[in-house]
């Protein structure tokens, strides 16, 4: 296979019609600003966040930019990514008003010792973060814009670099109306997102459905018990719909660069880039055409 390689999704649910174009060209170009991070010598840890930084800064996703409001009108922001090789993550949960929580998961995954951080303490490391220039934010201007997605929706990426090593990520506002503090599976290592030195997952749909399967870990458990990256993903959505009433989906890659990916919602926007150019994106994707 080819290397490196990157996978992006836009979350498993239901899309206005309207916006598919404009949504296949943001996962498009998420999946090219990835790519060609790592074509130009950076890590799939770079892929990932600067992938999900592009898709954080439209307001197509109820994540970044488009993140919707909880019971109180507040917006709280939650975002993971992590590491397969270093076995090591930073995640950041119900953060306030902020546009890429992806970078601020990015600067407790490089800068601090700990994995995960919440509420006034994640307020304090991104100004930190912005005071130690590590990354700029960009100006607090939101679209209050109806969703476009129905319900829940998130952005996710698995990428696997020139030396084979794996990095996933998550970003999500959750659901509209979400109970203030509520966090989802997202920022949650092995429940949203995982990666190892041999596959790694990006996980969407219903948070507290996916969280009661550890879907991330358990898909990538499947490849370490021989199956293949794409029957892991059909096998972990067989799980959530066995196993609890949720629906949803999954982005994988192994260090090989296989990909895979399922889902049992309506849409689940997706883009694959490899080879200097984008290989593939559908609304409803199909790998290997099952
Ligand atoms: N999993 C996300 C959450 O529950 C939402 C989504 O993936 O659409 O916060």
């Amino acid at each position: 296979m080819t290397l490196p390689v990157i996978i992006v999704h836009g979350g498993a649910t239901v899309f206005k019609e309207l916006h598919h174009e404009e949504i296949l060209i943001a996962i498009e170009k998420a999946a090219l600003t990835g790519l060609s991070a790592m074509d130009k010598g950076g890590s799939a840890v770079d892929a990932v966040e600067s992938s999900i930084w592009v898709l954080e800064e439209t307001d197509l996703f109820t994540a970044g930019r488009g993140a919707c409001e909880n019971l109180d009108g507040d917006i709280e922001v939650d975002a993971m990514i992590m590491d397969g090789n270093r076995l090591d993550s930073g995640a950041v949960m119900a953060v306030r008003d902020i546009i890429h929580p992806i970078s601020l998961a990015r600067y407790v995954l490089e800068r601090t010792p700990v994995m995960q951080i919440v509420g006034t303490g994640a307020t304090r490391l991104y100004n930190n973060m912005i005071a130690e220039g590590y990354r700029k934010e960009s100006e607090l201007l939101r679209t209050m814009n109806i969703p476009i997605a129905h319900e829940n929706d998130t952005v996710g990426c698995v990428a696997v670099d020139s030396n084979g090593h794996i990095a996933s990520g998550s970003s999500t506002s959750g659901w509209p109306g979400k109970l203030p503090g509520r966090i989802g599976d997202s920022p949650i290592i092995g429940s949203g997102v995982y990666a190892n030195e041999l596959a790694g997952a990006s996980c969407t749909g219903k948070g507290e459905q996916i969280l009661r399967i550890v879907m991330g870990r358990m898909a990538v458990a499947y490849v370490e018990n021989g199956v293949t990256v794409q029957e892991a993903c059909h096998q972990s959505v067989r799980v959530l719909r066995d196993r609890t009433p949720g629906e949803g989906g999954l982005i994988m890659a192994d260090y090989n660069g296989n990909l895979g990916l399922a889902f049992d919602t309506p849409h689940m926007p997706t883009a694959i880039a490899k080879d200097g150019k984008v290989a593939y994106s559908s609304m409803t994707p199909a790998i290997n055409g099952k």
